[in-house]
């Protein structure tokens, strides 16, 4: 695996250990920037998630043999992986899950249905993703609580002032968007998760975005909990993690019943597993967790040589590979934002000063689906649409956007297309 044996981060090598980054696209070089509804795979995880499915497939947590024991020892390691990298204090905080939304359906159906009545207040911020809007709105619905809107400025920034004033000993849950993914807004977690800790509200932290592109500290924020979807961050599709602290995890009656979850079955009482197979019933997604724990390490190995191959904890070596990560996505943000913004016609959409490398915009001159399909033909894959954030567009007065959304491997030649692409799409629509 060449990543285990580079001096030195380099970009060239960082692509080459993407194999779909070499295909072509209508005769072109893929130039990938759709990475915010799904990054792509290293060969680490792939080749991870091949050797599982050949050497050491069997199901986790029954089998005394040798294979089931094998993959259940290679099943709790990478939850072991996913402690370190959220900085959970017990990777009994540590659930794994389909993805990001399923997370936040769990949470609102059992801590939700369990600690919020009826005249309770939710807030939630005008820029959550539908995955963080429609769960609370179910929960409202079925317990008759009331769900409370935060707004935020055209550019895109979240209005702390009104946020600090919608609290309320009413409120018994926020949820917030760490990152924007429609806009690339990094929004001040901590300090709203502080604000609402003091009016005693819990918070849901959507880390969807965050979670590839930043270090992130559960215990530094104080969040309650924190989900991550798996598939942004170079993981397989069909995982995703919920962080919960402990004590509220261990109060949450569960949530699906079944195998795995149960400690005693029996027609008169069933009593349930601990934390965090409470939450975790059925067979789960054995191969998708082997794959993100694959992720992680394929991370931190990128971090390893940045501190010069010395033996750096997982926790060090994500410390630099993110440190690079931030530093890198900012360079290319910057240069993206400054090469789009001299395109006459197009507006940016989310100017917040505090952004991750998200570049979303409209053109006067086409509508966001031909802008995509006219950069498609050029090899670029970039997101058209409302982004699954209907109210970010109806409080911009906007039906879409285009979004380029920037990950690991992105090159400033990358963006350099991407702005050679949108002048087409001027020449053919101007
Ligand atoms: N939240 C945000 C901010 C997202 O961007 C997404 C996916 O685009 C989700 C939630 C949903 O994540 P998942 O696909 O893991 O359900």
């Amino acid at each position: 695996m060449n990543v285990l044996t580079r001096k030195s981060l380099d970009i060239d090598a960082i692509r080459a250990d993407f194999p779909i980054l070499q295909t072509l696209v209508n005769g072109h070089q893929l130039v990938y920037l759709d990475n915010g509804a799904s990054s792509q795979k290293p060969l680490y995880v792939i080749d991870a998630m091949d050797t599982y499915w050949k050497q050491t497939n069997a199901n986790v947590h029954r089998g005394v043999h040798h294979l089931s024991q094998k993959a259940t020892q290679q099943f709790d390691a990478a939850r072991e992986t996913m402690r370190v990298f959220l900085n959970a204090s017990s990777s009994k905080e540590v659930i794994f899950t389909a993805g990001c939304t399923a997370s936040i359906n769990l949470v609102a159906q059992t801590w939700g249905r369990t600690n919020i009545q009826a005249g309770d207040e939710i807030l939630i911020s005008t820029m959550e993703h539908h995955s963080n809007i429609v769960p609370w709105q179910l929960l409202a619905d079925q317990v008759g609580a009331v769900i409370k809107v935060i707004p935020m400025t055209d550019a895109g920034e979240i209005e702390l002032d009104v946020y600090e004033k919608l609290l309320s000993d009413k409120t018994k849950l926020v949820g917030i968007v760490h990152v924007s993914n429609s806009l690339g807004t990094i929004n001040p977690v901590k300090e709203m998760i502080q604000l609402a800790h003091k009016a005693g509200a819990k918070v849901l932290v959507d880390g969807a975005q965050a979670a590839p592109h930043m270090r992130i500290d559960v215990q530094a924020l104080d969040a309650d909990f924190y989900v991550v979807s798996c598939h942004k961050m170079y993981a397989p599709t069909g995982i995703g993690v919920l962080y919960g602290k402990q004590q509220l995890l261990e109060a949450m009656p569960p949530y699906q019943g079944g195998g795995d979850m149960i400690y005693t079955v029996s027609f008169e009482k069933t009593t349930y597993a601990e934390l965090p197979y409470k939450f975790e019933a059925g067979t789960p997604n054995i191969a998708g967790v082997i794959g993100l724990g694959a992720s992680v390490e394929y991370l931190a190995t990128l971090g390893q040589q940045l501190l010069g191959d010395s033996e750096g904890s997982l926790s060090q070596n994500l410390d630099a590979c993110f440190g690079w990560i931030e530093e890198r996505e900012a360079e290319l943000l910057a240069y993206g934002t400054a090469a789009i913004s001299d395109i006459s016609g197009l507006k940016l959409t989310g100017t917040a000063a505090h952004k991750a490398g998200i570049l979303a915009f409209t053109l006067d001159c086409a509508h966001p689906h031909d802008v995509g399909t006219v950069l498609d033909n050029q090899g670029i894959a970039v997101r058209t649409g409302h982004h699954c954030c209907m109210p970010v567009m109806t409080r911009l007065g906007i039906p879409a956007t285009t979004r380029a959304s920037i990950g690991l491997y992105n090159t400033f030649e990358d963006i350099d297309d991407l702005v050679a692409g949108i002048k087409r799409v001027k020449e053919l629509f101007g």
